[in-house]
């Protein structure tokens, strides 16, 4: 039987009293996830409850208490770590006081478009560059993406601007490469559920944006969190991008309660894409500053420099000035609820 718990270290636990509790966890075959608090260490540890009646951990030096995780997701969850989790990619952080805005085009099509476009929104004030080079199409007679030549184009687009990459990932078999050139991997809201690929990308140490199922409650979300984190890989950024309901106005409908929700439950950032949630380039505006108004740690725009030539999603794209006018309208929101663009 799984059990997982928390072991908090007392106030005063030297390091080598927290590496023989670690140390003794490990013996009995737990997984451990130290984590060094401002005042506290706790460790949480997840393995056999049987094996731990045998031996007591309770008793051991410098073991204040033991408290049983209640919630199905583990790590993902505030029982084990209430700070919230700063996920940095090089000197982008994101969960901290900063908003951190991703946009870019849906797929990646060609140099010039895309390098265009790159410098744009890197004027605007965007910090990571989105693009896919795998796109999962409802048909498959779609653009289905240039795949490692994308890839390629978008490393072209990093080197002129200094933007970090985030592009997502469809199947496991590609997980390397893509890894091999993305500053964040994406998890689509397609492949929330696809455990073999959140496990492979768990066994990474790069960032992962985990978008938020078609379907997928927020526990679901969590718990596809928990697949990753549990690989060892704790650099965790969730998107909400809007959920299916009897709603058609709009191509999802967003859930912009989940943003407190999350707050609540979870350490992790939590970022808002207002593009596939609206699915028209209208509304991205005012979900993208309910979004911060609400308490997202940043947004993942939609822009393309030629709309009407994209090959997908353009009709939810917005034409750079439009961002850039975004960007600046953005910026009274953050500051009203404390933070900064
Ligand atoms: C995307 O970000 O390009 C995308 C396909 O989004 P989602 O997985 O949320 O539909
Ligand atoms: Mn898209």
């Amino acid at each position: 039987e799984v059990f997982t718990m928390i072991i908090v270290m007392n106030q005063n636990a030297t390091k080598e009293q927290i590496d023989n509790v670690e140390r003794k966890l490990l013996e009995l075959g737990f997984k451990t996830h130290p984590i060094v608090g401002d005042v506290k260490t706790v460790i949480g540890a997840i393995g056999d409850k049987r094996l731990l009646n045998t031996h007591s951990i309770s008793t051991m030096p410098g073991v204040e208490s033991i408290v049983p995780i209640m919630k199905p997701y583990k790590l993902a969850g505030k029982e084990l770590k209430q700070d919230p989790t700063i996920v940095e990619v090089g000197d982008v952080r994101i969960g901290g006081n900063e908003i951190v805005v991703m946009a870019g085009p849906c797929a990646i099509e060609n140099e010039e478009i895309y390098v265009e476009t790159a410098k744009k929104v890197k004027a605007a004030g965007a910090k990571i560059l989105r693009g896919g080079a795998f796109k999962p199409r409802t048909s498959p007679y779609a653009f289905q993406g240039l795949e490692e030549d994308g890839l390629k184009i978008m490393a072209v687009a990093r080197e002129v601007t200094g933007l970090k990459l985030v592009t997502e990932v469809v199947d496991t078999r590609d997980v390397e490469l893509v890894a091999s050139y993305a500053d964040i991997i994406q998890i689509g809201a397609r492949n929330m559920q696809n455990f073999r690929l959140l496990k492979e990308v768990g066994m990474y140490n790069k960032p992962v944006l985990l978008k938020r199922g078609l379907a997928a409650t927020i526990e679901e979300w969590l718990m596809a969190a928990e697949y990753i984190i549990s690989e060892g890989n704790p650099n965790v950024i969730l998107c909400e991008r809007g959920i299916r309901t009897f709603e058609t106005s709009t191509r999802n409908t967003i859930d912009m309660s989940a943003i407190p929700v999350i707050k609540e439950l979870s350490h992790l950032p939590i970022v808002l894409d207002p593009s596939h949630a609206a699915g028209t380039w209208k509304y991205v505006d005012p979900l993208a500053k309910g979004a911060i108004a609400t308490g997202a740690d940043g947004l993942i725009i939609e822009v393309h420099s030629q709309p009407d030539c994209a090959l997908c999603d353009g009709q939810q794209s917005l034409i750079p000035s439009r961002f850039e006018q975004l960007m600046k309208e953005l910026e009274p929101v953050a500051l009203a609820v404390g933070r900064k663009l």
